[in-house]
């Protein structure tokens, strides 16, 4: 089984940074980071993307809230720096706090800014199969992987097992551009090792440790696995149980080393491109 691993493709997209840096006059692309609290998955989020911009020599600014804000200090915190002129793009850690009215503050994300395809005019951009803005990095790290290994999705059958907002169903409809055939799984679904083992390509976004073993994949299927977990001895997993699918699936991605460690490089590219929108 080969290991797709994710740090040739970040490679391959530091290439095209480079060469889209280029182009682009002024100062260097700022990201904002926004976190609310202290919570440890925002916190190794904010740590792996400060330290991707660094090495890829790009600016990025933290700016962290107290857990207890309130909406409307938080509200007013935001706007300044959506609009301030400094900030390129911006990455806010989710879910915010219950106190905050998360769907008001996504609707106020300037879509030139949203980095991470959460606002509703980048939503329906995806859906509508428009590639002018911003997918949700995650689900355009799978696309880059597939991609930067060759691997053909056009007329290709396609399962997903997930459908969040974050992952699943942006990523079904990046597929669908891609011209796959796509089936989208979740709690519901009847069968599921069954329609998994139907997959060419299986895509696990389920948030459950290794929870597909070799019963879930089709012969030569490959495999990308998104879930980021910590098992019972306290160690970094995926949805998939990776070892087993030795002698089953052509191809897999490792956790950790596969998608997740090119999310953060999906985000780079998209500052740059969202920099060199706003300096047209
Ligand atoms: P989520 O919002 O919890 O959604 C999980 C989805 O999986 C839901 O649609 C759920 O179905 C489905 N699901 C859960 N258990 C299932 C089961 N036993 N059988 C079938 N379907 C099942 O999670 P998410 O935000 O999409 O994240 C998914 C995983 O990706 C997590 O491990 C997360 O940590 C990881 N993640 C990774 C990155 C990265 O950079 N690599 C970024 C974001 C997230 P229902 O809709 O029916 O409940």
């Amino acid at each position: 089984m080969i290991a797709l691993k994710g740090a040739p493709v970040s490679a391959k997209i530091k290439e095209e940074i480079d060469a889209y840096r280029t182009r682009l006059s002024g100062p260097s692309p700022k990201l904002g980071i926004v976190r609310v609290g202290e919570r440890p998955d925002d916190l190794s989020y904010e740590r792996g993307a400060l330290k991707r911009m660094e090495k890829l020599g790009l600016e990025a600014e933290s700016f962290a809230f107290p857990e207890n804000i309130s909406h409307e200090e938080f509200e007013k915190e935001f706007l300044a720096i959506n609009e301030n002129p400094d900030i390129d793009g911006i990455l806010l850690l989710r879910p915010l706090p219950r106190q905050i009215d998360e769907q008001r503050i996504i609707r106020l994300i300037d879509p030139e800014k949203d980095l991470d395809g959460i606002s509703p005019a980048n939503i329906a951009k995806v859906f509508s199969g428009d590639s002018t803005g911003f997918a949700p990095c995650t689900a355009e790290a799978v696309i880059e992987v597939l991609k930067a290994y060759d691997i053909p999705i056009a007329g290709k059958r396609a399962v997903i097992v997930g459908r969040s907002m974050v992952v699943g169903r942006p990523l079904s409809m990046l597929l669908l551009k891609e011209n796959a055939t796509v089936t989208i799984c979740h709690t519901k679904t009847r069968d599921l090792p069954g329609v998994c083992r139907e997959g060419e390509i299986l895509i696990a976004a389920a948030g459950k440790a290794r929870m597909l073993d070799n019963s879930f994949a089709g012969k030569d299927a490959v495999v990308v696995d998104v879930g980021i977990n910590v098992d019972e001895d306290g160690n970094l997993c995926g949805d998939v149980d990776y070892d087993s699918l030795e002698g089953t699936a052509a191809m897999a991605t490792p956790v950790p080393g596969g998608v997740g460690a090119v999310t953060t490089s999906v985000l780079a590219k998209h500052l740059v491109r969202a920099a060199a929108n706003r300096r047209r």
